[in-house]
């Protein structure tokens, strides 16, 4: 059973180098975090800003310069602990003389799973990754999203009590990415900890409850994804003109043509309202009018850059 009192995932004052001497490379500095049970916490960064390296560190496969992790309370790489997680590493190469069921029963094997909950689990596990038809395939012909998708079923086989993934979604297709959306959803719902790296900023906003944000292997950010999209104090409107014509009242607030419809952004209330009546009153249709918010995508674009100049 999984401790609520303790972190699940532990990183304090991490420090991770490449390479010695003069030639030594620090690709994390000084990481700190915490991720609890039942959260699910998104590990976003540019390329080569640390992920992978704190990913692979909190797993035990490569080892700390100075500062510690801890996995359910143990040293990285604990048996005990290594039991409880399923891993997804950002790169997994597979025996290609390996069927996919018999890559998940080794798996569930080395997760303590019997003969007959294998025999169980495996089929259906393979069904819900969109791998139902080719679990008897060798690994070989698998495309790089076949891999994806048994490199998820590989961490979730044992239906283990936390996930960390690095890349969850590299690779896979709109559908893939539709399916794997559905699977987190349900595990969140299950209790579930999940701790993902990604690229896919969208999916990152959608599913977690926080994000954590590394720059230059120094953490820049950790903030509940709710505090990140606030609202920018600035609306647009979508609209189509009358036979070609736009309106004089209209033309004052400088609307954009996209397509076939116009785009009006305003940078307050007021005039938003007034834009509005005034669309109104000419007979130009309103198509669709929202208040802006700025997304992860904003947030970390505007973050990189700050950190940069
Ligand atoms: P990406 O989003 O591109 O996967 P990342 O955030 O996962 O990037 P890491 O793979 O952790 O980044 O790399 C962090 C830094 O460590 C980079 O400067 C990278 O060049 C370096 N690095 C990673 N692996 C090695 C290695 N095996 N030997 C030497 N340097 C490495």
């Amino acid at each position: 059973m999984t401790d609520t009192t303790q972190p699940v995932i532990e990183a304090c004052e991490l420090v991770v180098e490449y390479g010695k001497g003069a030639q030594a490379r620090r690709a994390v500095d000084g990481v700190s975090f915490a991720v609890q049970a039942g959260e699910c916490v998104g590990f976003i960064g540019a390329n080569g800003a640390g992920k992978s390296t704190t990913l692979k560190t909190l797993m035990g496969f490569i080892f700390a310069q100075s500062g510690g992790a801890r996995i359910f309370g143990l040293p990285p790489g604990a048996v005990e602990s290594r039991r409880r997680i399923g891993y997804l590493p950002e790169v997994a190469l597979y025996y290609p003389f390996m069927k996919a069921r018999e890559l998940l029963e080794l798996y569930g094997g080395l997760h303590g799973m019997t003969r007959a909950q294998l025999r169980e689990k495996i089929p259906p596990m393979l069904e819900r990754v969109g791998l139902g038809e080719r679990g008897e395939e060798l690994l070989k012909s698998y495309s790089k999203g076949m891999q994806q998708r048994l490199g998820i079923a590989q961490a979730l086989i044992a239906d283990p009590e936390a996930l960390i993934f690095d890349e969850l979604s590299s690779g896979l297709d709109p559908i893939g990415r539709h399916d794997l959306r559905r699977v987190l959803l349900e595990l969140k719902s299950k209790g579930r900890t999940i701790f993902f790296s990604s690229h896919e900023l969208t999916e990152v906003e959608a599913l977690c409850d926080r994000v954590i944000m590394i720059h230059q292997g120094r953490i820049v950010t950790q903030k509940p994804v709710a505090e990140l999209l606030k609202p920018l104090n600035l609306f647009e409107i979508r609209f189509a003109d009358i036979n070609g014509e736009l309106p004089t009242e209209v033309k004052e607030f400088n609307p954009a043509r996209q397509g076939s419809e116009w785009t009006l952004r305003l940078d307050d209330l007021e005039r938003y309202t007034r834009a509005l009546d005034a669309l109104r009153r000419s007979g130009c249709e309103v198509r669709g009018a929202r208040s802006l918010t700025q997304s992860l995508e904003d947030y970390f674009i505007s973050l990189v850059e700050e950190a940069r100049s």
